[in-house]
């Protein structure tokens, strides 16, 4: 089982019939470009930069930060690199830009909202992707994490055309977006799906709390009628909607995502085998069969632990 999957690594992601559905992978610092490239990734759907901004007490430069990501993304030359805009705040505290007295922090400061506080911190990383992206020649987009709306989505895009980014988007990790999902699609050049978010948004339920652990999980049926309503929209307005969160790193919950219309999937490197092979022995009905049946909810009660 492994070494068939394992041979399948040089092709790109696709149904049994033929359907492609990118597989990308998620990375933490430039130097796991390795690892993906290693397990066959079609290019990557996840950057976090937080890294750069977690080891120092102040924001690192245009220049330190153009060189990172030049070091990434000159790993994948005509492939596709998303890379997201710093998510300060929640789960991803920083101390120089992460208020302490927040009640709520997952409902607080965090994501895009961190960064519209903190204009300068903006432009300086839009600035660092642009230099960056002229210096190479990998497919960059960019996006922001936690933007509610079509409002919030509509400001961020403009700021990366201005800079001169290519493709620019949002992440859908606030059900607020979900439900927004058309007029989003209308101004937004790609949207990928944080369902590790969104799962816990949807569900009013603390990723990092073990006591309410069971609601951590998307198969839930209210999770993927979120993720259809911008799989839908993205069809609609021809918007590539990928996922990059952890439920796109199960093999059948990866399936189940193919048949919803998630057209990429990106993940830790070490799930891209699994995934895979999964897509490979099954038809996009299949897939399609899939969803329905964990969209009324077959499938919830028995992973709900
Ligand atoms: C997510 O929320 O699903 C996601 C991919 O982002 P993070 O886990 O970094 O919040
Ligand atoms: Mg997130």
């Amino acid at each position: 089982h492994a070494e068939h999957a394992r041979q399948l690594r040089g092709k790109p992601g696709a149904t049994k019939d033929g359907m492609p559905i990118a597989l990308l992978a998620n990375v933490a610092k430039p130097q796991d470009a390795d690892a993906a490239l290693e397990y066959g990734a079609e290019g990557v759907g996840l950057f976090r930069t937080e890294f750069m901004f977690m080891s120092s007490s102040v924001s690192p430069s245009v220049e330190e930060q153009t060189k990172a990501y030049v070091q990434l993304l000159s790993r994948f030359p005509g492939k596709k690199v998303v890379i997201r805009m710093l998510d300060a705040g929640a789960d991803k505290p920083l101390e120089f830009l992460t208020p302490e007295n927040e009640p709520n922090p997952a409902l607080g400061l965090r994501g895009l909202r961190t960064l519209r506080t903190h204009p300068q911190i903006l432009d300086d990383q839009l600035e660092a992707l642009a230099q960056a992206q002229a210096q190479t020649e990998a497919d960059l987009w960019v996006m922001a994490p936690m933007v509610a709306d079509e409002h919030e989505a509509d400001y961020f895009v403009k700021l990366g055309k201005e800079k001169g980014i290519k493709r620019v988007g949002a992440m859908a990790e606030v059900p607020s977006i979900a439900l927004m999902a058309n007029e989003v699609a209308q101004v937004s050049d790609f949207v990928s799906i944080g369902t590790n978010d969104l799962t816990q948004y949807t569900l009013a339920a603390d990723r990092t709390l073990a006591s309410v652990g069971a609601y951590q999980t998307a198969w839930h049926p209210a999770v993927l009628r979120a993720i259809k309503l911008i799989a839908d929209a993205g069809k609609k307005h021809h918007m590539p909607v990928g996922v990059c969160g952890e439920a796109a790193a199960d093999p059948d919950l990866a399936l189940a995502l193919v048949g919803l219309g998630v057209t990429s999937l990106s993940m830790t490197p070490l799930a891209l085998d699994d995934v895979r092979a999964n897509l490979a022995a099954h038809t996009s009905d299949e897939a399609r069969e899939l969803a329905e049946r964990a969209l009324a909810g077959e499938f919830y009660p028995l992973t709900r632990g």
